[in-house]
């Protein structure tokens, strides 16, 4: 049995566009080309990136709510994109998601009780009555009384609607949970208290998570390692201190620079990216930061980087995908 609990292998997600009169395929949105990762059973993964750089299908293509185009995910030593009928639902009990607005996740119409109980109902677990009971202890998990019981999402503030959220997702006690910018629709005070609750959650259940935000801080508070990905590619993969302490990959260091620093003496230097990510229709050529990278060079626009050992290290410990990683051209 493999030490990872998840192997992702060259998954591609495209998503066609069809036009003209026979609605054919006239171009595709390249919103994951070729990701590979591995996943460690109780670790966090983060994955970052800006809005369009294809973490949000990472996470719905792992869950299988999209298909995917082409790859393979090994989930606890099987093939996960393989299973169909029964033994899809039976591996989906153990992968769950949280979404990133609790409101539009969670059924208006359904009280807090048809919320927590309808994963039981869909796998047919238990009896009516336990299942009341494992929703009532799902919710004390996650810091909310009984008596939330008996209503409904809008009755609730923003942070008690993702705490019911991932309430859901905990109840049918899953090993890898997918956590789609569970926090970003939060107010600041908030998000380090959802963040604790799902730290708490993690130790007591032994929860793996993958844990997909746009902001480097909030991944920072919570994660083993990061990934950070740009246009569908990963370009920098490596443990969080590592990331935040040397980050290689000219992204990552913008991305890093951006995160506020709350000392007015020691503000650092801002790297602002210039432009915005480009078409997933489109993909540049070569490497596809080079439109934005301020040290680019005419490699960088003919040849594709590989995701690869960063120099000085081995084992797939730190990984990118730079042609000038550790020995960027001056600017
Ligand atoms: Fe920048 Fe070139 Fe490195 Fe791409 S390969 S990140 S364009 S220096």
């Amino acid at each position: 049995m493999s030490e990872y609990l998840m192997e992702v292998k060259n998954l591609v997600k495209h998503y066609p566009i069809n036009g003209g009169v026979m609605m054919r395929e006239v171009a595709r949105v390249h919103a994951l080309n070729g990701v590979s990762f591995k996943v460690k059973a109780g670790e966090t993964l983060g994955i970052v990136g800006e809005s369009g750089c294809g973490k949000s299908t990472l996470g719905k293509t792992l869950i299988r709510l999209h298909d995917h185009t082409s790859g393979e995910v090994t989930f606890q030593g099987e093939d996960f994109l393989a299973k169909k009928g029964k033994d899809l639902m039976a591996a989906r009990r153990e992968m769950q998601m949280i979404f990133q607005d609790p409101y539009e996740s969670l059924n208006t119409r359904h009280t807090v009780e048809n919320i927590l109980t309808e994963p039981y109902d869909i796998h047919g677990i238990g009896t009516k009555e336990e299942r009341i009971e494992w929703a009532k202890a799902a919710l004390k998990k996650v810091g909310l009384s009984e008596q939330a019981m008996e209503r409904f999402p809008h009755e609730f503030s923003g942070g008690q609607r993702q705490r019911i959220g991932i309430a859901r997702a905990i109840a049918l006690k899953p090993k890898v949970v997918i956590c789609d910018e569970p926090v970003s629709a939060l107010d600041v005070s908030v998000q380090s208290q959802v963040m604790n609750l799902m730290l708490d959650l993690q130790k007591e259940m032994g929860l793996t998570y993958l844990f997909i935000a746009h902001d480097l801080a909030v991944v920072k508070h919570i994660s083993d390692r990061v990934m950070v990905m740009y246009l569908g590619n990963i370009v920098e993969f490596t443990d969080a201190n590592s990331i935040y302490e040397k980050p290689l990959h000219p992204y990552t260091q913008a991305l890093i620079s951006a995160i506020p620093i709350p000392d007015p003496e020691h503000q650092g230097n801002r790297i602002i990216l210039e432009g915005d990510i480009p078409s997933p229709i489109n993909l540049p050529s070569g490497c596809a930061f080079h439109t934005r990278c301020r040290h680019a060079q005419d490699k960088c626009r003919m040849e594709r980087p590989p995701l690869q050992d960063a120099p000085g290290t081995s084992g797939e410990t730190h990984l990118v995908a730079c042609h000038f990683a550790g020995n960027l051209p001056k600017v």
